[in-house]
């Protein structure tokens, strides 16, 4: 059987192809199934990966929750990180002597006289760059999933560059024609956030249309508040969810409101009101009234009027990095919130950038009441926290956490802030948990005994074993954030966040009197300084320098 070795930190993976591994289709339907719904991958690619480690279930779970972007399934080949230097066969014996933006990419390393088939399993969305010797036809591609056709460009010199996209799958080509080949992952491919709402782009405030979500509610509605749904004029849609949806609306003074419907199913709907009432504070979105209110269709809402605010974090980022001044002016109002509701023993439950809203002056507000509990005795759902920014011990069946859950998220929201996408993307609920172990690393014994619930205890110590397979450290966080690593102190903030055992985190209290959030802080933040003008602030410094440049053109020493 073939055997497959990784090699640490270089995120190479290559097969020893001293065994002989059969080809042919190892796994059955129902284990290639069962290794797709655990790891959350396609199932063609779970196939795949059954194929390559020889139909061992847990080791395909591991090698596809391995962090891994491409692994050698069949050839005399190895990936590597490409850097400045790195050496590959090109013509005569060449290095790789200037990579331009590639830099970051893996390269395919073949011996020289090699002209065999190379088969890859890509785990993620990957681009193939492939320079081809000129005058040939160029490699031989085959897969189950392409995206594109292959793209030739001019030829080089002695050489032309092909490049082709591919989703996650099983990739072979032939190597024959082919001088070196790079490859690079496509991040943000097309994976949204698992949301449980939907954000309607704001409608300006002055403008008065006719709202689109059905007529306004009608003076049948039974008021329990000041406010009744008559007095107030329908703007436009900010969102809609699971639960209702949130509308803007202008009171009879004037002044701009935002109306979350929430329907009437379950009995639990004051809570919600209950939960923003208590919660009363600067950094919580300012409760207004709430009312009764009958739809045209018969459906019973509550309508919870509160403070309008014109954007959320989730916009703000917007896929970059903030500024470190911004990621210091919205942490400490973060924490501020998390310290409060901490002490009111409120319980949020799905703190995520959707749901913390900002003030045309950069106040930041927690809303989204309709998950929080007040923590008692009593055991607690763990189906909550939308998955991203969900804590370990939820995903393990917790029902007796703390508000040290909402650090967890507050930890992941901070990072995603400093790097500009969520931190954690697994893309089912036990494959959130593999997110969070390629990050963190394999949890010790005392953080796994700290995290399973003694009741769960059998089940769960089956998934873990497969986590323990892997044997992960975690990635140096200078790494995980780079466009922080200057600057370690800031680093130090969703560290002590995001910890396995909830009783590590750090109080965000604590957390404020933490050199980079200190307000007497002496770290001098690069680069940025306190907003003058907000609108040229926002141009200039709301987010890092464009961290996207074009592609610059392959240079290869022949
Ligand atoms: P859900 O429970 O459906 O997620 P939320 O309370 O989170 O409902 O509201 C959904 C979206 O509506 C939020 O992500 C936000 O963009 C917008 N929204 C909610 N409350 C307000 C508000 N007070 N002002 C402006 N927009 C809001
Ligand atoms: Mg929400």
């Amino acid at each position: 059987m073939g055997h497959i070795s990784r090699c640490s930190p270089s995120h190479k993976i290559f097969l020893d192809l001293s065994d002989d591994l059969g080809y042919s289709y190892l796994g059955s339907r129902t284990i290639s199934q069962d290794v797709s719904s655990v790891t959350g991958k396609p199932q063609s690619v779970a196939r795949a990966a059954l194929n390559a480690v020889g139909g061992d279930q847990h080791e395909a779970c591991a090698l596809l929750m391995s962090g891994l972007s491409v692994a050698v399934t069949g050839g005399p080949c190895e990936v590597a990180s490409l850097e400045l230097g790195s050496p590959a066969w090109v013509g005569g014996e060449g290095v790789v002597s200037s990579v331009g933006s590639f830099a970051g990419s893996f390269i395919l390393r073949f011996p020289r006289y090699c002209r065999e088939r190379v088969d890859l399993l890509s785990l993620e969305t990957i681009e193939v760059f492939m320079i081809a010797a000129s005058g040939t036809q160029g490699p031989h591609w085959t897969t189950d999933e392409e995206l594109s056709s292959p793209e030739i460009s001019a030829p080089l010199d002695n050489a032309c560059l092909q490049r082709k996209t591919f989703k996650p799958g099983p990739v072979s080509f032939s190597l024959e024609h082919v001088e070196l080949i790079l490859i690079t992952v496509v991040r943000n491919n097309g994976s949204l956030p698992p949301r449980n709402s939907h954000q309607s782009p704001a409608p300006a405030v002055d403008s008065c249309q006719t709202p689109n979500h059905g007529p306004a509610p009608s003076t049948e509605s039974r008021t329990s508040g000041n406010l009744a749904a008559a007095n107030l004029q329908w703007i436009g849609d900010l969102g809609a969810g699971s639960f209702g949806s949130v509308h803007l609306a202008r009171t009879a003074g004037g002044t701009a409101v935002a109306v979350k419907r929430v329907r009437v199913t379950s009995g639990h709907e004051m809570r919600e009101v209950q939960m923003l009432r208590k919660a009363s504070h600067p950094n919580m979105v300012k409760f207004v009234d709430s009312f009764s209110w009958n739809s045209p269709d018969g459906q019973a809402c509550v309508c919870i009027v509160m403070e309008y605010l014109p954007e959320n974090l989730h916009t703000r980022i917007n896929g970059r990095p903030l500024s470190a001044w911004y990621v210091r002016h919205f942490s400490v109002q973060l924490l501020t919130a998390a310290t409060h509701l901490d002490a009111l023993q409120i319980c949020h439950r799905d703190l995520k950038p959707e749901n913390i809203l900002l003030s045309q002056d950069d106040v930041l507000k927690v809303c989204d009441f309709g998950s929080a509990k007040l923590l008692g005795r009593g055991p607690s759902c763990n189906y909550v926290c939308s998955r991203w920014w969900r804590a370990p011990e939820l995903i393990l069946g917790a029902r007796d956490y703390r508000t040290s859950v909402d650090w967890w998220s507050c930890g992941c929201i901070i990072a995603e802030m400093m790097s500009g996408q969520p931190l954690f993307r697994g893309d089912s609920s036990w494959g959130q948990m593999y997110a969070i172990v390629r990050i963190l690393g394999t949890p010790t014994q005392r953080e796994m005994q700290s995290l399973v619930p003694e009741q769960d205890g059998q089940r769960l110590a089956q998934h873990f074993a497969s986590l323990v397979k892997l044997r992960r450290s975690g990635r140096p966080w200078a790494e995980l954030l780079p466009a922080f690593a200057h600057l370690s102190s800031s680093l130090a903030i969703p560290r002590k966040l995001l910890t396995y055992c909830p009783k590590d985190r750090c109080h965000p209290s604590m957390l404020l009197s933490a050199p980079f959030l200190s307000s007497r802080s002496e770290v001098k933040l690069p680069g940025t300084s306190e907003p003058k003008s907000k609108r040229r602030h926002q141009a200039q410094h709301g987010h890092l320098v464009e961290r996207n440049p074009k592609r610059r053109c392959l240079l290869v020493s022949a």
